[in-house]
């Protein structure tokens, strides 16, 4: 495996930087916050999303048929690697799910009616899968899709939980059940408005400062149209997705410059009157962080070497996964045991150590071990999967 990028990746990071270097707009890009900061939910981050399109930067590898470039997924990782970096919004689920899903497997319909949309930034998707009773056993979802034969299409009724962006998104990329005689072969994959009549939206706020969303479905109508694929394939088609969610939407950055914040709060923070710098407790936390960091980095980079070869990584996803959020957790302890009674003050507090960013990022990395798939979730992949163990539930 090669790691390093290539000269024609690493010239294209020199511009994405160049782009991002000259823009000041804290609207947009705020390297501070936490990642639930940089989805597109705003119209001035949706004018940036859009900008980004203009440049040629959306869908760089899909195929050109489809406005993509057929450029190496190196570059799709570069520009999200960056836009991460200065903390701005980064093309995500129309992209990296729905567009890749949708070339892979939907009509040409579809793909006629949301390809160019994608492509140009200018819509966004909610994801529903979960539902009150089916979380890490997804596929368990059982909102109702009942034929109705007479308007060729569904009716759709239950509930969603958990659905992150269903507050600003356009569209539903949601599954729901067409068959009750298989669990895993009785789901389909649809697209829906989120402004449909019958959808009724409700906030959840996260310990983390996030919201995201209960859904709730009243007879609404889906035509034939908007069905992803084909019947009662979509368990298949969501796995493919979840893989490229836990790879796609992870960007390094974030938790680099996390990690940057607090060795550079470290290197000047007293306690007592003496350096904090000079507490071996504190320099050996500090240094395994580091050394974590890196090995967050090759199992990144693993996940890329494999995307590459153009097979879906899912065991190399959740091994990431799993390091990544398990790792944002650790740092976020062990700043607060730096930073002692301080570090529990909140952003925007006065002498918040780091602005109290740790504070909020100790509430958020909880929430991070849960979305797209929880710890222990990955673990069992990694060892049925990848380490061939037998089942053991
Ligand atoms: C902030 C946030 C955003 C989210 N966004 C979305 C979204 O946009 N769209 C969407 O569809 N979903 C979304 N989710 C849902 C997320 O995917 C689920 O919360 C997650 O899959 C866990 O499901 P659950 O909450 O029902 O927990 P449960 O599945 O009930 O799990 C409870 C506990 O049991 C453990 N557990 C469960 N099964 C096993 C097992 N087999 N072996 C070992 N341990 C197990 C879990 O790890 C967990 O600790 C989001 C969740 C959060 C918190």
């Amino acid at each position: 495996m090669d790691f390093e990028l290539g000269e024609a990746e690493k010239g294209f990071e020199k511009e994405v930087e160049q782009f991002l270097a000259g823009r000041r707009s804290p609207e947009v890009m705020d390297p501070t916050p936490e990642q639930l900061s940089q989805t597109v939910d705003t119209p001035p981050k949706r004018a940036f999303m859009r900008e980004l399109a203009e440049r040629g930067w959306l869908g760089m590898s899909w195929p050109a048929e489809y406005g993509g470039q057929e450029r190496s997924g190196l570059f799709d990782f570069v520009l999200t690697e960056a836009l991460s970096r200065h903390g701005a919004p980064q093309p995500g689920k129309g992209v990296g799910i729905v567009g890749k899903t949708l070339i892979r497997h939907g009509s040409e319909k579809l793909r006629a009616e949301f390809l160019p949309q994608i492509i140009r930034g200018e819509i966004e998707f909610a994801i529903g899968y979960s539902e009150p009773q089916a979380g890490s056993d997804a596929a368990a979802m059982s909102l109702a899709a009942t034929r109705d034969e007479e308007n060729r299409g569904w009716r759709l009724n239950g509930t969603k939980i958990w659905t992150t962006s269903a507050h600003f998104a356009d569209w539903y990329w949601l599954g729901a059940r067409t068959d009750t005689a298989s669990k895993h072969g009785g789901i389909t994959l649809f697209l829906l408005p989120m402004t449909h009549p019958g959808l009724t939206i409700q906030p959840t706020w996260t310990i983390g400062d996030e919201r995201t969303n209960q859904v709730f479905f009243d007879d609404v109508f889906v035509s034939d149209d908007y069905v992803v694929g084909e019947l009662n394939r979509g368990w298949r088609y969501i796995c493919e997705a979840l893989d490229l969610e836990r790879f796609a939407m992870m960007p390094i950055g974030p938790l680099e410059m996390k990690v940057q914040a607090l060795t550079e709060w470290v290197r000047t923070a007293t306690r007592d009157g003496r350096p904090l710098r000079e507490d071996p407790v504190v320099r050996s936390g500090i240094a395994q962080i580091h050394a974590r960091l890196e090995c967050a980095r090759m199992l990144q980079r693993r996940v890329i070497s494999e995307a590459l070869k153009d097979r879906v990584p899912t065991i190399e996803s959740s091994m990431y996964k799993l390091y990544m959020n398990e790792l944002g957790q650790h740092v976020a302890r062990e700043a607060l045991d730096m930073m002692g009674a301080g570090g529990t003050l909140r952003v925007g507090a006065a002498d918040a150590p780091v602005g109290g960013r740790f504070e909020r990022s100790y509430r958020y990395t909880v929430v991070d071990t849960i979305g797209g798939g929880t710890s222990e979730v990955q673990k069992n992949i990694i060892a049925r999967r990848g380490l061939g163990l037998p089942q053991s539930y």
